[in-house]
């Protein structure tokens, strides 16, 4: 799958990436990864920066500074553009744009990419440098050997999988659909200081089941892609056994999760450093391994219905039941030799 490799396997630069569909605990799971010594968790990198009325604007760092007024990001920002890849942001800006798509590369292409049969333009290939670049720039001015991109889009894997001087190790994060379809159900105001990056209208039950379908159905595909070097992660798994859910997480993507499942364990509170984006907790500065389990006592029987009948089969398949509990069976099993077989 990767384009030639011309750096050494020590010194590929290791990549964590977390996809799957939005509010499934990606954000949580990053800062987790991000607290461990090596590691830099920067968010959703795929919103780094962003086309803004004819020039480009940056999200809010969880610093509470704005992009280039944050020191991490503007020390970033400037090794990137003296790396020597030679694209300017504007052109990296559209390129994601395309990339990052469905759109972008059509349907039948993208397909092509997770079977490996995608032959790469002269613009893929560069946007591949920059992107490379930009992620070198992030552990340098870090001081880190690990960088976690919780940007959930399940082709930005693929993308970045396509990098031969990276070592990327994908986790994808599962939450019960009916959860999402709870939290996907209330309105947001847009409150950039509080977290909220754009307005959020409530969405219809039936909408979101479909698309949490998709999503991880697509992320399932990719993770297989990526074999061994792929952990899937439930939501309730990290939230209810932290400490075994960090230990299986940890040998998946070669970290000893020690010092992180030390903390989780006297409930100290992790910090969340420079995240340019993500869930509205990353706001608070510091996050708490917390379940949130409202959607069992909240969400309408109608609608639990609605996400049954259009994703029960891919809930049963990460061990949910209709009931609304987790089940040890397929993927959630611990250390197990189903989880990457399953799904
Ligand atoms: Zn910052």
């Amino acid at each position: 799958m990767p384009n030639r490799r011309t750096q050494p396997d020590a010194q590929r630069l290791r990549v964590i990436y977390v996809m799957g569909a939005g509010r499934s605990g990606s954000t949580v799971l990053s800062a987790l990864l991000g607290a461990h010594p090596q590691v830099i968790g920067v968010g959703e990198l795929e919103q780094y920066l962003l086309p803004h009325q004819g020039g480009l604007d940056g999200q809010l760092c969880s610093c509470r500074r704005w992009h280039l007024q944050c020191p991490f990001w503007r020390e970033v920002f400037d090794r990137w553009q003296s790396a020597g890849h030679g694209v300017d942001p504007q052109t990296f800006v559209a390129w994601q744009a395309r990339y990052s798509d469905f759109r972008g590369l059509g349907h039948l292409r993208w397909l092509r990419l997770i079977g490996n049969g995608v032959r790469c333009s002269a613009s893929f290939e560069r946007y591949l440098a920059a992107t490379e670049a930009l992620l070198r720039a992030i552990a340098e001015t870090a001081g880190r050997s690990v960088i976690v991109d919780s940007s959930k889009n399940p082709l930005r894997a693929l993308l970045l999988g396509r990098i031969s001087d990276l070592d990327v190790r994908v986790v994808h994060a599962v939450r019960d659909g009916r959860a999402v379809a709870w939290s996907r159900k209330k309105t947001y105001r847009k409150d950039e200081l509080s977290g909220v990056q754009r307005e959020f209208r409530s969405l219809p039950a039936w909408y979101t089941a479909t698309h949490w379908s998709l999503v991880n159905a697509i992320a399932s595909l990719v993770r297989r892609r990526f074999a061994d070097h792929a952990a899937l992660i439930r939501y309730e798994d990290l939230v209810t056994e932290p400490e075994a859910t960090l230990e299986r997480l940890g040998q998946s993507v070669g970290l000893d999760m020690r010092p992180v499942i030390d903390d989780v364990r006297h409930g100290r509170e992790i910090p969340v450093g420079h995240m340019i984006a993500g869930n509205r907790l990353r706001m608070s500065g510091v996050i708490r391994v917390r379940a949130d389990t409202e959607w069992i006592r909240k969400l309408p029987a109608r609608d639990r219905r609605t996400c049954w009948i259009i994703a029960g089969w891919l809930l049963k398949r990460y061990g949910y039941t209709r009931q609304g509990e987790c089940t040890r069976r397929g993927p959630c099993a611990p250390q197990g030799t189903s989880a990457r077989r399953a799904a």
